[in-house]
C-alpha cells in the first residue's frame, strides 16, 4: 500500500502541497485530478522522490520513499514514472527503446515481451522505426511501454495521454488500464479528462489551493459534486437555485411548468442539443434532442 502522510512541499517560499493524506490499496488506480498548476505534476514527482518533502512522509509498504538529500539515485526499482515530459532515445528503434532495461541473456523472452509491450500501446506497425521519426502521440506510447516493460509495483503516469489524438486516445486507454488491472500494478494518474477516471479509476482526490478538497470513488464525486470545481471536471453545468449544482441533463424540457424560459441559442454535440436558455436574466444550459427556435419559451423541470 501507499502511504502519503500528511505532506508539504514548497518551491522556494511559495507552498504548492499543504497537508496531503492519502493511501493508495496495493493493485488499486488512484487519478489525482485538478485545475492547471493545482501541484499534480508536483505530487507525482515527490511520490517518486525527486524532491525532498518540506513535512510529512511516504511509503510503499515499509519502505519510506526519500528525496535526493537521503538517496543517491532518485527512484526505485518497484516504482516507474511516466513525466509529461518524456526523454527517449532518439536515434535507435521503437523495440530497443522499449527493451533497454530488458535483460540481454535470454533474447527470445525479451523478443517476445517487447511483442507483447507493443501490443498494449498500439505499436506494432513501427517496431523498427526510430523514435525521432515518430509523431509526439506515439514516443509517448513508446515511453508508456518502456515504463511498464520491468513490471513495476506502482506506476505514476503523468497527464498519459495528452499528445495522443482522439482516434487512439479511447483504444489505447483500455488496452494499458486493463493490462495494469490485470498484473495488479497500482497506479496514480494526474490527469484533466474524466474518460481517464470515470470507467477506470477505483478513487480520485481533487487538488484545490493545495489541499485535497475531495477523496472519494469517481462515481460519488460524480453523483454529488460537493463544489462547482469538482462538478466542472465531469461536464458543463449549472446552479440553479433552490436546486443547487445540477448536470445539462439534469434539467428536461416540459410541456408545462412552473419554471419558464427564453430560448438563447442551440448548439449541436452529435448526440444532441445543448439549449442556452435564459431563466431570470441568467443563462441556464440543458441537454435536449432537438434544436429550438431563438426567442421561443419553454419550460423546464429538474431530475433532483
Ligand atoms: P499541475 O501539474 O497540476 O499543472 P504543477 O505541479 O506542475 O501543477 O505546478 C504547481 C505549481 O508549482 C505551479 O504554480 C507551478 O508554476 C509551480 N512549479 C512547478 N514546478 C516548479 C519548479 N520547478 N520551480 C518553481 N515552481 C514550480
Ligand atoms: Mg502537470
Amino acid at each position: 500500500m501507499l502511504e502519503v502522510k500528511n505532506i508539504s512541499f514548497s518551491y522556494h517560499k511559495k507552498t504548492v502541497l499543504d497537508s496531503i493524506e492519502f493511501n493508495v490499496e496495493k493493485g488499486a488506480h488512484l487519478s489525482v485530478i485538478g485545475e492547471s498548476g493545482s501541484g499534480k505534476s508536483t505530487l507525482l514527482k515527490l511520490i517518486y522522490g525527486e524532491f525532498d518533502l518540506t513535512t510529512g512522509s511516504i511509503f510503499w509498504n515499509s519502505q519510506e520513499i526519500l528525496g535526493p538529500k537521503h538517496n543517491l539515485v532518485i527512484g526505485y526499482d518497484f516504482m516507474k514514472y511516466v513525466a509529461q515530459e518524456f526523454d527517449l532515445m532518439p536515434y535507435i528503434t521503437v523495440e530497443e527503446n522499449i527493451g533497454k532495461f530488458l535483460s540481454n541473456f535470454f533474447p527470445k523472452e525479451k523478443a517476445e515481451r517487447v511483442n507483447e509491450l507493443l501490443k498494449v500501446v498500439e505499436l506494432e506497425n513501427v517496431a523498427k522505426t526510430k523514435v525521432q521519426f515518430l509523431s509526439g502521440g506515439q514516443k509517448q506510447r513508446v515511453a508508456l511501454a518502456r515504463a511498464i516493460a520491468k513490471q513495476p509495483e506502482i506506476i505514476l503516469l503523468d497527464e498519459p495521454f495528452s499528445h495522443i489524438d482522439n482516434f487512439k486516445k479511447q483504444s489505447l486507454r483500455r488496452s494499458l488500464f486493463n493490462y495494469l488491472k490485470q498484473k495488479n500494478i497500482t497506479c496514480i494518474v494526474a490527469t484533466h479528462d474524466k474518460n481517464d477516471v470515470l470507467p477506470f479509476a477505483d478513487k480520485m482526490i481533487v487538488l484545490n489551493n493545495g489541499k485535497v478538497i475531495a477523496n472519494n470513488s469517481p462515481k460519488a464525486l460524480y453523483n454529488n459534486p460537493k463544489t462547482p470545481l469538482i462538478a466542472s471536471f465531469f461536464g458543463e453545468f449549472n446552479m440553479i437555485e433552490p436546486f443547487g449544482i445540477l448536470y445539462t441533463h439534469q434539467i428536461k424540457i416540459v410541456e408545462k411548468s412552473n419554471y419558464k424560459a427564453t430560448v438563447k441559442a442551440s448548439y449541436y454535440n452529435g448526440q444532441s442539443y445543448l439549449i442556452e436558455v435564459l431563466y431570470n436574466n441568467k443563462s441556464i444550459f440543458i441537454e435536449h434532442s432537438n434544436k429550438l427556435e431563438e426567442h421561443s419559451s419553454i419550460y423546464f423541470k429538474t431530475l433532483q
